[in-house]
Order: C-alpha cells, then structure tokens, then sequence
C-alpha cells in the first residue's frame, strides 16, 4: 500500500516536472521500482508461471526504459531503434505469455477453440485499426530504413496481440478478481499510451500524458502479481455457454472498419476502401464461426439437458414403483402411467382425479388420516402400506411413501411413491396363518380358540348373549391309528373336520386342539344352549354315517362336553368345564353328549385326587378284596364267593370300588391291579377248597373290566394264576359287564373263547342294564347270567314278581345258563325268586361283602369240625 502511494506521489511529480531531469528520474524510478515489486509479488506467489512472466514483462519494459534513457542522455538524441526495443517488445511477449498461461484451460487438452477466434478476431480489428490509423503510414514511409520500419510496425502488432488476450482474458471470465481488472487495466494503460504514441508521436504535446499512462501501466500490472496468487488460482476450467460478453467479443469488432472509415473521414485523411472491405469480409467469416459455435455449444447444452430428462424418463416408466404427485386435495397433478400397471386395474385414477380411488375401502380411513398428517408436516416422510382397489379377488398390497412437497416450486404437491409388496404381505399372511392353525385339518388351533373364546366372553360382557363351548373327544380313534396307521388315522381326523364344519353355523369357530379332540365355539346367540345342544346332536348325526378308509370302512363316534359362560367365565376355565362335561359323557359310553354342571367339576377335582392317588398304591399294598358268598337259593348253601375290590386309601379311607374303578380304567392301571385281584382271589379260593374239602368245591368270582378284555394278557394271566396257586379252572369264574363288552365284540368274543378255553366260567354281570340283546348273549360264550339288583329291587313286600325278572330268569333256562340274583335284601325277594327257579343269589339277606377272616370264619363255622384239615384254624376259638 505504502509502495501505491510513493508510485503515485512519483507520477505526480513527473507530471508536474515532465521537462526537466527529475522528470526522467521520477520516470525510472516508478518503471524500476514497479520491475522490483512485480518480482517481490511473484515471489509471494511461489513463483506461479503467469505472475512470474507478468514480473518479467515489467522488467523488461523498465530495462527498456533504463537503457533508452541511457542512449538519450549519452547521444542527447534517443535513436530510431534500439536495444531498448529489444526489453520493450520483449516485455509484451512476456505479458502476452502470461495473460495466455493465466487463461489456459487447467482440464482436458483439446485446444481451447473458442479462445483462439476471439484472439484472432479482436487482433484482425486491432490490426486494421492500427494499419488505417497508422501503420500503413509507417510502413511504406520509404524515409526511413527497413529495420526501422519492421521494428516501428511490431509496436501496433504486439499492440493488437495484447489487446486481443487482455479482453479475452477479462470476457471470458477466465481471469476473475481485482488481478484481472488490475493486468487488463495495466496492458489497456500500455495500449493507450502506444496508441496516443502512433498517433502524435511528431507533436510532443502528448507526451506527458503517453508516459503517465507507462508509468501507471507498469505500476498495476506490478500491483497484479501481489493480488494475482488467489484469483488466478480460483480459476475454473468449466467451459462456459453462450454468455452475452462472450456474443460481444464476436460481434463488436464488426463495427471497427465502418467506425475506422467514421474517424478518417473526421480527421480528414484518406482510408482504404478494399482494405476495410476484406477485413470486413474476414471479420464476417470468423464472426460467423464463433456464432456457429455459440450455437452448437448451446444445442449440445440442449441436447444434454433432454438426455437427462429421458433418463429421468425411462427410469420412471422401467421402474417397478409408481409414483404421482397429488394435491392438498387428494386429485393427481401428474402422469400417474404406471399406476394402471401397477395395480393391473384399469380403472386406477389418472391425472385430475382422487388419487384415493385407488385406496381399499377397509384402509381409506387410515390412508387419509396419514395425508392429512403429510399435509401438516413439510419434507417429512409417512410410510404405511394399504390394500388397493384393484377390481380382482385377491388383495393387492402396495407400500405407500408420500413426502410433502407443496413448498418446492418444481414439485407443489405430496410426492407419492408406490411399489407393490403383495408378495411379501402374502408370505407374512401365510405365517400368521401357520401360526394359528392346525396344519393336518385347517382348522383353528388351541392357541386361536383360546383367543377366540376370550374374544367372545369380552363381547358378551357387553351383550346379553353368552358363549357356549363344546368339547368333542372322537371315540375310537386310538383303535383306528393302531389297526389301520397313521395315515388313515389323519384321513379320519380330516374327514371328521370337514363334518364338524358342517354341522355348525358359519360364525362359529371349529378348532382342533389337539389329537383327537376338537371343540366348537358358539357364539352371538341368545339361546346359547339349545343352540349348542343342537349343535352337539347335528354331530353325533354327522359322525353315524361311516367314514372309508383305504378301502376299510369304520363309524367313529364322539363324546361331546358342553359348557357355556357365566359371569366368571374365563376362556380357559369354560374350555376346562367342556372337558370335565365330555369326561362325563365319555363314561357314560360312546357317543354321548352332557351338559356341564358344577358337581361335574368336584367329580373332576376328586378323580384327579384319585389319579395321583392311584399311582403307587399298588405297591404300597392299599388293594385289598372283600368276598361276598355265592347261595344257592334251595338250598342256602354257599356254593362259592365274589372277590370285589377295595382301595384303603391312606387320607380318604376305604374307598368303593365305584369310585375308583373308573379312574383305574381310564388311566390304564386296571389292568396291572387287575392281575394282582386275579391272582389273590385265586389264591384264597385255592386254600379254601384245600382247607375245606368237606364245603364241595366252592367258586370264586372276580370281576374284569373292558380295558382288561382288551388286553391279549388277560388270558395269560389267568392261565398262570390258577397254575401258581393250583385252583381247579372250573371253580374260577370272569364276571364283565355288557358295556364291557360291546366296545369292540370281535375281541371280546375272541378274548372269552380263549378263557372258556382254559375251562373258565363266564358270567354277564349287572345283567339287563346295558345293550341287552339276545343276539349278544348267542354270540358269546357264557356260562351265568347275573340279574341285575336294580330288577331284584323291584320285587316287593307284597311279593309281587314283575314280568321282566321272571323273562330274564326264563330266558337264562333257555339259554342252559345258570341265574345269579344280584342283591337281595328280603326274604320275599328270596321267597319269590325261589319260586320262579332262580338258581343263586346274592346279597345282604345272607352277608354282605366280608373281609377274609370273617369269610373264612363262616366257613370255619358250615365245615364239620371233623372235616376241618388244619391243626389250628386261626378263628377256631370264636
Ligand atoms: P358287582 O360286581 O355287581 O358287585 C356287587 C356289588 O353289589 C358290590 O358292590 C356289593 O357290595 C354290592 N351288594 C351286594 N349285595 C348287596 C345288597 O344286598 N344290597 C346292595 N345295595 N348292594 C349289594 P361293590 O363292592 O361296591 O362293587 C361295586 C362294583 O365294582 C362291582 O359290582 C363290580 O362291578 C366292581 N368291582 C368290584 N371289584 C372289582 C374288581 O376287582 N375288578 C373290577 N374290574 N371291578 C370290580
Ligand atoms: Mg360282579
Ligand atoms: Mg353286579
């Protein structure tokens, strides 16, 4: 800054004593002074090539200077040429250089075309300007010696060269900041000076302001290397468009030759009408060029612009998304082309209608409450995926992402993009499904049941109406997957679906929890029950007709428990009371249906009780057996005993074998207490034959159930019981029940050939309470009939035999089997069923069930004392 000020105060010095020697001094010292700073501002620079030439060019103009100012004060007369010339000339080399270096383009290597027209179009302009005005006076000035001339015509050429870089240079904006004003502002006060020096170089009048205007040239351009290092390092490569400057360079020069022809005219010289005209003419011709160029520059720009449109273009009509831009209310603003595509549905909204058309009804609802979100937030992005409109059965899925646009000027509305994601929500419903259903039959599983019910009861707390549940336990099953295999067993439990689904009304739920149990939930009716007793009958019916398998026909039934809800009902304990109800049902025998009621429940609790109970009593030796004796009715004699069961229950005590039986049988341990109630009756019986010879050979009666008829180890074990304890066959006798025996007859009459085989006696017991049918009796092998005490019961005081006890007593003679009267309590009842020729009897007339002491008491007491074996009978003395 400081540097400025002296130079200034210099030139204005010299300005003032341009005539005397501190003129020429004040001249040097600003050329060489400005020499130094330009080196100093390169320096700074690091010495970058364009500063480091400008630095150059400034020298050597300022060594010019020395070395003409030098000759002028040694000769007092400065000559035509000089080495001077040499430094001057030389410094618009550098400054051209410069300029060129500064400007050049930094990326790619293809020659700078557009450059090359501007330079040589203001050049050719200078050039005619400079010949008309001047050097076509220099030149053919023949006073003057060809060196001379060559040298004085370089001047208004580097002139012209200068010139044309300079403007380049500053319109090309190749050149940016205050360096490019500073290095256009140098060469323009260089170019002015010479331009004034052609022109009035005779006169000296001019000649203060000529050197003024070196001075301040060399001053900014040294100026230019300190401000140069940023700006021409900021300089960008990017090739430039047609700019309004750039169409400036081109044309003004067009005006030159008629402007030169305007000035000559004024100065009253003479100007070369051919010359103007074929400069005009060159002019014209590279004009024209640079505007072509323009133009091509600016259609390959066009060009550009619609390739990318056409990209944008084809990226949204290949893309499997389809987007749109819909106002703030709901219409299409845009193409929506892929939209119809998308959906495959013809009828999809286009542009100008509601872009909810497209929108599922059951998700309207959400989708416009998420817009309406949207609208309220700029730029933020809503997410949510909806089901479309799409006119085909299936649903169609679509992602939805709506971004609100409204503010952007290119955009004004939602941006909506949408991509189908129907695949994906398929396979997502596909597991839901797995899930919740029972992959053998479809059905409902426990899981969505159990939801199901709660549902229900949640509904029902606000109705009136309740919910029913019912519990449905295929019988038989277990016997068709162990006969026939799995796959039958599967085909079974389907067909068995499929009937269930038809015997209920279509919202009921059907489900299968498990095995072979399924349950049926009754819901939204306000006769709940008789619906669901309905329902259970509609089954039961469904299930009669046979079901074929592999060529194998069987009938299943079902054992079906209902319960409906209360106001406590939970979903877990309602599908608990239908299970306790169907366990009930199940005892009761084959296809049966029962309703739930409380007691039900303690029934549940107690047979649980005795569940637990049951595992290990045998062991622990809580069995024990009670005998009944067997009379004959004539007579009074004992002709044998009944073993019956007895459980002594550590916390319960003696416990009936009514109650525990069942439970025994259920849980499959009948048949192992069975074998020890076999062989302990067998065993007494055995003793007492031995020890009482003189009673005849007394029978023993024990009882089996289904589950122990069913095992192909009954046999067996009775076979090794009368083996290991020696009892006569004959005096062994099997009482079962009829209901024991109809489960499965094919076993049952096999199973009681094989024991009549061993010469074992067979009894039907409780004769006339179950599937009583003659064609039974024929079908298996039996030897007593035990009419049950129910019928026995209805013989009373006035000794009056209803017709039914006298059929079965008959039909027992026919059939050649003996007749055992079950519980007889009165002597009229003895009296009667004597008469009718009932053989046998039991009952509380003649002892109840007595533990083994007391049996062997009594018979301690019939035998003769005489006849009596043993040394001691243990109860000899009472
Ligand atoms: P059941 O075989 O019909 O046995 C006769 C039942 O009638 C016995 O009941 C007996 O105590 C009872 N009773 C006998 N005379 C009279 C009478 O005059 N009046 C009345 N009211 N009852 C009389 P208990 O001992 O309770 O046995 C019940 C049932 O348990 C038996 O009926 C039998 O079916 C079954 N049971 C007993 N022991 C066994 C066993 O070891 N195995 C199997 N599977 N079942 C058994
Ligand atoms: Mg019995
Ligand atoms: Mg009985």
């Amino acid at each position: 800054m400081a540097s400025l000020l002296v130079a200034t105060a210099l030139i204005t010095v010299h300005a003032a004593f341009a005539e005397d020697a501190i003129g020429d001094w004040t001249y040097l010292a600003v050329v060489v002074g400005s020499g130094v700073a330009a080196w100093a501002g390169a320096r700074r620079s690091g010495f970058q090539i364009p500063l480091t030439l400008i630095a150059l060019g400034v020298t050597l103009s300022a060594a010019g200077d020395v070395g003409w100012q030098y000759f002028f004060w040694t000769n007092d007369e400065a000559p035509n040429i000089s080495v001077a010339d040499v430094g001057w000339l030389g410094s618009y080399a550098a400054i051209g250089l410069g300029l060129l270096g500064a400007t050049r383009r930094r990326s790619g290597s293809r020659v700078d075309r557009d450059g090359v027209l501007d330079v040589v179009v203001v050049f050719l302009a200078a050039m005619v300007a400079q010949w008309e005005l001047s050097l076509h006076a220099t030149v053919t000035d023949t006073s003057m010696t060809v060196p001379v001339r060559v040298v004085w015509a370089l001047y208004p050429t580097f002139d012209a060269v200068l010139l044309a870089l300079v403007l380049r240079a500053v319109f090309s904006h190749r050149l940016q900041g205050l360096a490019a004003w500073l290095v256009a502002g140098g060469a323009t006060c260089w170019l002015m000076s010479d331009f004034a020096f052609t022109l009035f170089a005779a006169d000296g009048s001019a000649a203060v302001v000529m050197n003024v205007g070196w001075m301040l040239g060399a001053v900014l351009l040294a100026t230019a290397t300190f401000r140069g290092r940023d700006s021409i390092a900021q300089v960008s490569g990017a090739s430039t468009g047609a700019t309004y400057s750039g169409i400036m360079v081109a044309l003004v020069p067009l005006l030159l030759p008629g402007g030169i022809a305007v000035i000559q005219h004024a100065r009253g010289a003479e100007s070369d009408p051919v010359v103007l005209y074929i400069v005009t003419l060159m002019l014209l011709g590279l004009v024209f060029t640079r505007a072509a160029r323009l133009l091509a520059a600016e259609t390959e720009l066009r060009e550009a612009i619609r390739t990318q449109e056409r990209y944008a273009q084809a990226l949204a009509a290949n893309s499997s998304d389809a987007s749109m831009v819909v106002g703030e209310d709901g219409l299409i603003l845009s193409d929506a082309p892929r939209l119809a595509e998308l959906t495959g549905y013809a009828g999809a909204p286009t542009r100008g209608q509601d872009a909810f058309l497209l929108v599922a009804p059951e998700d309207l609802r959400a989708a416009r409450a998420m817009f309406n979100r949207c609208l309220t937030l700029q730029g933020q992005t809503f997410d949510t995926d909806l089901r479309v409109r799409n006119g085909l059965s299936r649903n169609q899925w679509l992602s939805v992402r709506m971004v609100n646009l409204i503010n952007d000027p290119d955009v004004g509305g939602v941006l909506v993009n949408l991509h189908d994601i129907t695949d994906r929500k398929t396979v997502e419903e596909a597991l839901t499904h797995q899930a919740f259903h029972d992959g053998l039959t479809d059905l409902a599983n426990r899981a969505l049941f159990i939801d199901r019910v709660e549902h229900a009861l949640r509904r029902n707390f606000r109705t009136d109406f309740e919910a029913a549940v019912l519990f449905i336990d295929v019988d038989g099953f277990k016997t068709v997957n162990d006969s026939l295999g799995h796959v039958a067993g599967d085909v079974l439990l389907k067909e068995v679906a499929q009937r269930l689904i038809h015997a209920v009304r279509p919202g009921d739920t059907v489900a299968r929890l498990g095995g072979d149990e399924f349950a049926i939930l009754i819901e939204q009716s306000p006769h709940v029950r008789d619906e669901s007793e309905a329902v259970a009958e509609r089954v039961l019916q469904a299930l009669k007709t046979p079901i074929v398998l592999e060529s194998q026909t069987v009938t299943v039934s079902a054992s079906i428990g209902i319960a409906s809800s209360g106001a406590r009902t939970t979903a877990t304990s309602l599908l608990r009371d239908a299970d306790v109800a169907m366990y009930r049902a199940k005892s009761s025998g084959r296809g049966q249906c029962s309703v739930y009621d409380p007691d039900m429940r303690t029934a549940a609790v107690e047979r649980l009780q005795l569940e637990t109970g049951l595992v290990g009593a045998l062991d622990a030796g809580q069995f024990s057996l009670m005998y009944q004796p067997v009379v004959e009715l004539t007579t009074g004699r004992i002709v044998g005993f009944e073993a019956l069961l007895r459980w002594n229950h550590p916390t319960l005590g003696v416990v009936p074998p009514d109650r525990f039986i069942p439970v025994a049988e259920n849980s499959g341990m009948i048949v192992d207490i069975g074998v020890w109630v076999i062989q302990e009756a067998c065993a007494t019986a055995a003793r007492w034959n031995r020890d009482y010879p003189t009673l005849g050979n007394l029978s023993m009666a024990v009882n089996v159930s289904a589950r122990q008829i069913a095992s192909p180890e009954l046999v067996t074990h009775v076979a090794r019981a009368l083996a290991t304890t020696g009892l006569q066959a004959r005096s062994l006798i099997v009482e079962m029940t009829e209901t024991a025996l109809i489960d499965d007859t094919a076993v049952a009459t096999a199973r009681l050939h094989q024991l009549r085989g061993l010469g074992v006696r067979l009894a039907i017991d409780d004769f006339g309470t179950g599937y009583s049918s003659l064609s039974y009796l024929r079908q298996f092998p039996v030897d007593i009939l035990k009419i049950d005490r129910s019928f026995i019961d209805t013989i009373d005081d006035r000794g009056h035999t209803p017709a039914i006890v006298r059929a079965m007593i008959d039909l027992g003679r026919t059939l050649g089997l003996e007749t055992v009267a079950e519980g007889i309590e009165l002597s009229v009842q003895l009296d009667q069923l004597r008469e009718q020729d009932c053989d046998l009897g039991q009952g509380y007339l003649f002892s109840p069930p007595l533990e083994p002491v007391d049996a062997e008491l009594l018979l301690v007491k019939l035998a003769p004392a005489s006849a009596l074996r043993r040394q001691d009978p243990p109860l000899a003395s009472t």
